[in-house]
């Protein structure tokens, strides 16, 4: 109920009757008299309005232009600052500051109420004032609202509400919400420091820095477990300035780490007091000595296997804090992940540079190979043809036969070593790329080959547009390419059949093809036409030169210039065509 110094139905002044409202709701009169019925409906309705009122949480007071009490909600009682009756008349900063250390916030703010026009007349009727602050007296966070009270047709305005609302509740959770936030950008910035370094070393050195910042010790270090032995590196440490038990680059046996309990680096432990273990590790022993009073200890794991642990030390009692733990948890599972990486990352470092000297020296052995093979064969390739010439002496018919053979199969072994040389070579480092006209090339590779194919009878063509861009290849090993496409395809093509040899442009790519009309390949083999040694009809008359090495090799360069090669055919004697696909501005 908001109780009233004076009684505005008997206060009225317009002459009328003067009844109290009680004798009004009682009996025939009022139901008599229209008037009275107005009032009773009226009261009715200030009673329920002041229920609402007094249900209301806030603190609600109606105070003149001294500031003194006029009216005041139920609520008052649940503040524990009296009845409602015994606070009427009272000023509202006596009765909230009792004893108040001047000048304080409510008196500031109850002084708006009292500013006026400056005619030494009406209070500035606009004046509206809101305030939070921590109230020592009340020992609660407010927030207090005044407003004036606007009577309809009245410009004197001389009644404030004050509404006072203790938003503790709400000021505490912005305050674990702002803790948690900071402890989140805090843990995000060591995550990111962690996740930019590159050894482990860096990665702990960085995590221990940044950790000092957020939590309270004296030392701190991290190690790293050597696998195979039972030691540990000491990755980085930090300290005070008071001194240290360990150095970074250390390497300690792990006995040195394990004391009472079963305190196994293993597993999350904290030794609250230091001085009361009866028996303690060469570390625990010499953190006492400087004074060290509890310290914890954070498993680093990756999936099963422990990788290594940080410990923390202070000197203050209480050692750790809940919260401190959680975080250094949290930063622990970070700290394992880059270690484990940057870990993986070196190995990969490592693997990486072994491959390209083992590379290296393949390439060196492939090339004293090809040059000892070669080497004797030339030697047979000239006597042979010195006796062919008959440089030493006249040849029988079946001499010189047996010559053609020897010859013939000489120039069948240079042709193997050759692209078994270049089959086992070739990658992207050895490509010698130059920007050449496509066209051109083309029309050139047409031409070569014209002279094979009329022998053959096999109508060769080239279909390809003279507008055709510029490419930028290994030409040599584009010629080696086609070379092997077309002799395939004049190989497997019978006479009076045609061979195309065709190129488009698709997007950013060319794609070169070699189209034949002769024996085809049957589908299911088609996939495996590009694997070393693969010969769809092993031992046939035609396939015995290449042994299976050619489309393997027009494989490799094409994947060297970031193409893409594959056939396609209707299968066996419907004719093949084989697509090579290169990029036209490749990263070079
Ligand atoms: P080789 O060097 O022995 O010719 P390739 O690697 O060039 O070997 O070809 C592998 C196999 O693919 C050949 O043995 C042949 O069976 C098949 N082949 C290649 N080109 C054609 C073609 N144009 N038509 C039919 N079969 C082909």
């Amino acid at each position: 109920m908001i109780y009233s110094t004076t009684d505005n139905l008997a206060n009225r002044g317009n002459g009328e009757k003067r009844l109290s409202v009680s004798s009004a709701l009682d009996g025939q009169l009022m139901m008599e008299d229209p008037l009275l019925e107005s009032f009773g409906k009226v009261e009715r309705a200030k009673q329920e309005w002041e229920a609402t009122v007094d249900a209301l949480p806030e603190l609600i007071f109606v105070v003149d232009d001294h500031g003194r009490i006029i009216r005041a909600n139920r609520t008052i009682e649940d503040w524990g600052m009296g009845s409602v009756k015994d606070v009427m008349g009272l000023n509202l900063h006596a009765l909230i500051h009792p004893v108040c250390a001047k000048p304080c916030y409510l008196e500031r703010f109850l002084s708006l109420f009292q500013q006026t026009d400056g005619d030494g007349g009406n209070a500035i009727t606009a004046n509206v004032a809101n305030v939070e602050t921590y109230d020592t007296l009340l020992q609660r966070d407010i927030q207090m609202r005044g407003r004036p009270v606007h009577f309809k047709n009245d410009t004197a305005v001389n009644h404030w509400v004050v509404i006072l609302h203790d938003i503790s509740e709400r000021k505490r959770m912005e305050q674990a919400l702002q803790r948690q936030n900071g402890r989140l950008s805090a843990i995000n910035a060591i995550n990111q420091t962690i996740l930019t370094a590159r050894s482990p070393e860096e990665i702990a050195q960085a995590t221990l820095a940044n950790l000092q910042s957020l939590i309270p010790f004296q030392q701190a270090h991290i190690l790293l477990r050597i696998p195979q032995k039972r030691e540990l590196l000491v990755l980085a440490v930090v300290d005070d300035g008071n001194g240290r038990v360990l150095e970074p680059g250390q390497v300690l046996p792990r006995t040195d780490f394990t004391g009472q309990n079963d305190n196994s680096l293993e597993h999350f432990f904290m030794v609250q007091r230091l001085s009361a273990l009866t028996v303690s590790s060469p570390i625990e022993e010499r953190w006492r000595q400087q004074n060290i009073q509890s310290y914890i200890n954070f498993p680093l794991i990756m999936g099963v296997n422990l990788i290594g642990s940080l410990q923390l030390a202070t000197n203050s009692q209480p050692a750790f804090a809940p919260g401190h733990i959680a975080i250094v948890r949290e930063i622990a599972q970070s700290l394992t992940i880059a270690i484990n990486q940057s870990q993986l990352t070196r190995k990969l470092e490592q693997g990486n540079q072994e491959l390209q000297e083992l590379l290296r020296a393949k390439h060196e052995m492939m090339q004293n190979v090809s040059h000892d093979l070669r080497s004797p064969l030339a030697l047979i390739k000239g006597y042979t043809e010195l006796l062919q010439e008959g440089l030493f002496g006249s040849l029988t018919d079946e001499q010189q036969e047996a010559l053609t053979v020897l010859d013939i199969n000489g120039d069948q072994l240079f042709f193997l070593i050759d692209r078994l040389f270049k089959l086992q070579t070739i990658d992207k480092h050895t490509l010698e790329k130059t920007t050449f006209n496509l066209y051109a090339f083309l029309k050139q590779v047409e031409k070569s080959w014209q002279v094979l194919a009329t022998n053959k009878s096999v109508h060769l063509d080239l279909d390809a547009p003279p507008e055709l861009p510029e490419l930028t290849a290994d030409a040599n090993m584009l010629n080696q390419t086609l070379f092997n496409l077309l002799d395939n395809a004049l190989k497997y093509s019978p006479q009076g059949s045609a061979v195309t040899l065709g190129a488009v442009v698709e997007d950013d790519c060319v794609i070169l093809s070699v189209a034949d009309e002769g024996a085809g390949i049957p589908p299911d083999k088609l996939a495996r036409l590009f694997d070393r040694f693969y010969q769809v009809e092993k031992g046939s008359v035609q396939a015995q030169k290449g042994a299976g090495i050619g489309l393997a090799l027009c494989k490799a360069i094409t994947e060297a210039h970031d193409g893409r090669i594959w056939a396609e055919s209707a299968g066996a004697g419907a004719g093949s065509v084989f697509f090579v696909k290169l990029p036209l501005n490749p990263i070079i």
